[in-house]
């Protein structure tokens, strides 16, 4: 079996309401669709997206990056051999792990298909048959904001996250106040600066949001500053996770050596895929720190494929954000949307990502013609 043909859609998808946060508004997913093929007939399907500020990678770069280097690179290979694929990627172009994630995800996707089996059992087998979701509640006017907790709690959401990080760390504060007033009593209530305080503004306001029974503190400073989040988790009782400063299994020893970090978020765009996210787990389990399920906001296809990653991790811990984009999107593009039932995701049992492309859709998405590569 042989790889022949890759094929690039790029797509907008729009979002039923304005995503804000420290890396700046959208109101709609750029994503990169990637399609394998194989001599057999075989196909397989992944999706990624950019976000310049948090990746470094956008969609056209993305879309680039795919059809220049790494689909000639994959074009011939067999595509069981997954950690072949994997290496020769990280051979011909060094970083681009967004790019890289799409491919990974429809080389999974191929040969669960092929060996008629879950992706998840491609990755150690269902350790989790549910996966407890949490919602992420984005910079809105604040009466909108606790609306959309009401609206999570309701849905069966098991946690909520509030994106902070603002350059008026006053009403951040302000927010996260309103916002425990309205949940159920203990119910898990996280934060996420993503980057957007400076160390005097993380000191000062991470001490006073304590108060509030936070879950954990993510990102509360630019990724580049182990020394400053070090600094802060000696002044706080609440664990910190670390998500924009972990793009390797080499960033998570270093951000642990440092000291910066009691949570590593798993993002399987951020690092290159799901090969490169199973293997970060496994170190974190030896480094003795628990992992977040996670994934860049995306449509079923995008989420469901870190979905197989989290059924499958013995050490995740705490409820699952991967699916924040399922919920968020105007209009999907498969036919078999991802499922959350009361806050749990519980995976069909299907061969591959276990999804179905819908190329009509697809199509009328499309923000410019697909690009085919042939061997
Ligand atoms: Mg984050």
């Amino acid at each position: 079996m042989r790889i022949i043909r890759v094929e690039i859609y790029c797509i907008d998808v729009p979002l039923i309401w304005k995503k804000d946060n420290p890396h700046g508004p959208e109101d709609s997913l750029s994503e990169v669709l990637v399609r394998i093929m194989t001599d057999d007939g075989l196909d397989g399907w992944g999706e990624t997206g950019g976000r310049v500020s948090f990746f470094g990678e956008g969609q056209a770069d993305i879309a680039i990056t795919i059809e220049t280097v790494l689909a000639p690179a994959i074009l011939g290979e067999n595509p069981l051999n997954i950690e072949g694929i994997c290496q020769k990627m990280q051979r011909v172009i060094p970083g681009h792990n967004s790019a890289k994630a799409a491919i990974d995800f429809a080389v999974y996707d191929l040969v669960g298909k092929y060996l008629g089996q879950p992706v998840y059992n491609l990755l150690g087998g269902r350790v989790h048959q549910r996966i407890p979701c949490g919602w992420s509640l984005f910079w809105k006017p604040l009466p909108m904001m606790l609306e959309d907790a009401q609206k999570a709690v309701e849905l069966g959401y098991k946690a909520v996250k509030l994106k902070i990080g603002s350059q008026d760390w006053r009403s951040d504060l302000r927010n996260l106040r309103e916002l425990r007033l309205i949940l159920p009593s203990n119910y898990p209530l996280r934060v996420d600066a993503n980057e957007g305080y400076s160390r005097i503004e993380a000191f000062k306001v991470l001490r006073l949001m304590e108060e509030y029974d936070l879950q954990l503190i993510e990102q509360p400073l630019p990724r580049w500053d182990l020394e400053g989040t070090a600094n802060l988790r000696t002044g706080l009782n609440t664990p910190v996770m670390l998500d924009e400063s972990i793009f390797s299994i080499r960033d998570a020893i270093t951000a642990t050596t440092a000291q910066a970090c009691d949570i590593i978020n798993v993002k399987p765009h951020r690092l290159g895929g799901l090969r490169w996210s199973a293997k970060l787990a496994a170190v974190a389990e030896a480094l003795g720190i628990p992992i977040f399920a996670s994934g860049k906001m995306s449509t079923s296809l995008g989420s469901a494929a870190c979905a197989h990653l989290a059924a499958a991790m013995h050490n995740t811990k705490f409820e699952a954000e991967f699916a924040v984009g399922v919920r968020a999107i105007k209009e999907d593009i498969v036919r078999n949307p991802l499922v959350i039932e009361d806050g749990y995701i519980e995976l069909s049992g299907a061969a591959g990502i276990g999804l179905e492309v819908d190329l009509a859709v697809v199509n009328r998405l499309l923000k410019c013609p697909p690009v085919i590569i042939n061997a």
